[in-house]
């Protein structure tokens, strides 16, 4: 991977752009950032894992541009659910969900489940990012974070499930109700960043 300066983030959220910049620019100034062009490839995320659905953006990128392309995905797995919404979390609500109808839609799944224990209510981000290169070789790392699913939506920043996600690491606080610093201090996103920066940082077996 070595000479890869440029590399095309396989989103159009500022927010996402941003955040690598932070976390993965600070750990490698070499590293040249850039949103993924809006007529940019659509990608179907029919992998049955993090991993498999990254690399699909990666790669569909890497194809589409002819540079470097990052991607991730994240998941969040509940115990007391088996595991959903994991891979499916984005679409958990239905295919064009809107995060307030997958938040509403976990709440209800678990209030519906008879005796629900405070541990069936244990929870896992997990986010799996992928830098591919130009030539096709690719660096992975992962980032996950355990928590609870609180019983209601509690804050008003950050997205998604934010809202509804208590950080075991934390104070009792949903990541809704943290800075963007303090959550990316424990986030699975966070993790799975640092990881990578620490793996470019590193220099190859
Ligand atoms: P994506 O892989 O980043 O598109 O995320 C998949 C799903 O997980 C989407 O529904 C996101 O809203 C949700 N999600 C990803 N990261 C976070 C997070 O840090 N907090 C809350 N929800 C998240």
């Amino acid at each position: 991977m070595s000479g890869v300066t440029r590399v095309v983030v396989a989103s159009a959220n500022p927010h996402k752009v941003a955040e690598l910049r932070d976390l993965l620019g600070a750990a490698l100034p070499g590293l040249l950032l850039v949103a993924r062009p809006p007529d940019g490839p659509d990608v179907d995320e029919s992998e049955s894992t993090l991993e498999g659905n990254a690399f699909l953006k990666a790669r569909a990128l890497v194809a589409f541009t002819g540079e470097a392309a990052i991607a991730d995905d994240t998941g969040l797995f509940v115990a007391a659910l088996h595991g959903a919404p994991g891979v499916h979390t984005a679409r958990y609500g239905g295919p064009n969900a809107e995060p307030e109808a997958n938040r509403a839609k976990l709440l209800a799944a678990l209030d519906g489940l008879d005796a629900v224990t405070a541990s069936e209510r244990h929870a896992e981000f997990r986010t799996v990012i992928v830098l591919v290169g130009a030539d096709g070789s690719a660096v992975t790392a992962e980032g996950s974070v355990e928590g609870w699913i609180a019983p209601s939506a509690i804050g008003s920043g950050g997205f998604g499930y934010d809202s509804v996600f208590i950080p075991l690491e934390g104070d009792g606080r949903t990541f809704a109700e943290m800075s963007e610093t303090e959550k990316h201090a424990l986030s699975h996103r966070g993790r799975a960043i640092r990881a990578l920066a620490a793996k470019l940082g590193s220099p190859t077996p």
